[in-house]
């Protein structure tokens, strides 16, 4: 266990979306990143690092692709000049 000189300890979490249980659900929310989370106004993460950048990926394709402007195929056929 690390203490650093703000007085914040190593904890460990549960992730939300950990499916199951057991070893994995449980994550280190370190003194370092309790520091810097305090710095920022968050609250405890409520999911380890793996499933918040798979959340995060999942918003940011979600907004890069608009649901009400589909996706125009190009019509013309894929040929390739080997000369
Ligand atoms: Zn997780």
């Amino acid at each position: 266990m690390n203490t650093d000189h703000n007085g914040y300890q190593d904890r460990i979490l549960r992730c939300r979306d950990f499916e199951g249980e057991g070893h994995g659900a449980e994550f280190l929310f370190t003194a370092g990143q309790q520091a810097h989370w305090a710095r920022l106004g968050f609250s405890d993460p409520i999911r380890c690092a793996r499933h918040r950048a798979i959340r995060k990926a999942q918003k940011v394709h979600r907004e890069s692709v608009p649901e009400t402007r589909p996706v125009r195929h190009a019509r013309r056929p894929l040929i390739v000049n080997y000369d």
